[in-house]
């Protein structure tokens, strides 16, 4: 073998050494960059209502132009959290096509999501404005606690039924919520802790209203709860505490709500 020959061999072994360990190298690079993904796919996906395609968003202008703006909704604060909450997002997913449509939902356990008209409606009527405390009774889905977070208050919700509680904190909690705080307990006694509330904002009705509630209003504050009859119709009242001891109260309407339980859900 000449030479040239040998020192071309040798060339030639060194550049697929060289090349080998390139590609290798590249390899191993490849496979780092998938472990890194697949980390962090592990962790929970984060639903928000801002990064989630909007399939939804013509459905939801509808709903807010026919079934709050034409029925006399005027706070443009209040139409513009209605049209920012995305309402398919608290229902189940059997439901999500409806959710548009102004009408009650069910979410479980006997129990609904209100009618995007009365939420507005109770909404504009508590009169609250952005960094005030309110306190709702039946958080239900967590809807309108989005909606009242949304509006920059801050807000105690309670809920009686423990998985409807649960699954609530975290939806609220995923969507980005952090001035929404949740208690799995009886509301007719309120959350005394973090009394006096400037509204209060009840969403299943009692036959008369809560004593503790009234308590743990401000002087100037508004309660809205609808008062009645279990599973008949109720009218929805406005309660303001003009001082210590003067109540006064005003009928919005006729609705109609679950009831307000004193023991939450048994399983059947
Ligand atoms: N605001 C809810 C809808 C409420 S439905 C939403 O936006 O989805 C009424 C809710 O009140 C139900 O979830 C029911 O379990 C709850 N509830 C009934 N009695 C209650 C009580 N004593 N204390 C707290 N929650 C109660």
């Amino acid at each position: 073998m000449s030479k040239r020959l040998a020192v071309l061999i040798v060339l030639s072994l060194i550049i697929v050494i060289a090349g080998g360990a390139i590609f290798l190298r590249s390899r191993q690079h490849v496979v780092e960059d998938i472990s890194e993904v697949s980390q962090e796919t592990e962790e929970p996906q984060k639903v928000t209502a801002t990064v989630e395609p909007d399939l939804y968003a013509e459905a939801r202008e509808q709903m807010v132009e026919t079934g709050i703006i034409a029925y006399g909704i005027d706070s443009p604060e209040v139409i513009a959290v209605m049209r920012r909450v995305h309402r398919h997002l608290f229902v189940p997913e059997e439901y999500q096509r409806l959710a548009y449509e102004n009408n009650p939902l069910p979410i479980g356990y006997g129990q609904t999501i209100s009618q995007p008209y009365i939420v507005a409606l109770m909404t504009q009527e508590l009169g609250v404005k952005a960094g005030e405390k309110v306190l709702e009774i039946g958080t239900g889905s967590g809807y309108q606690a989005a909606v009242l977070g949304e509006l920059g208050l801050e807000v105690f919700t309670i809920e009686i039924i423990e998985p409807l509680a649960n699954e609530a904190e975290q939806r609220l909690e995923e969507l980005g919520y952090e001035s929404v705080y949740m208690r799995n307990a009886d509301g007719y006694f309120g959350w005394p802790e973090e009394a006096p509330f400037d509204a209060i904002i009840v969403t299943a009705a009692p036959d008369h209203v809560p004593p503790p509630l009234l308590q743990q209003l401000k002087v100037g504050g508004v309660v809205v709860i609808p008062v009645g009859p279990v599973g008949g119709f109720q009218e929805l009242w406005r309660i303001t505490r003009l001082a210590q001891d003067e109540y006064q109260s005003v009928s919005l309407g006729g609705v109609r709500f679950v009831p307000l339980t004193r023991a939450g859900y048994d399983d059947p």
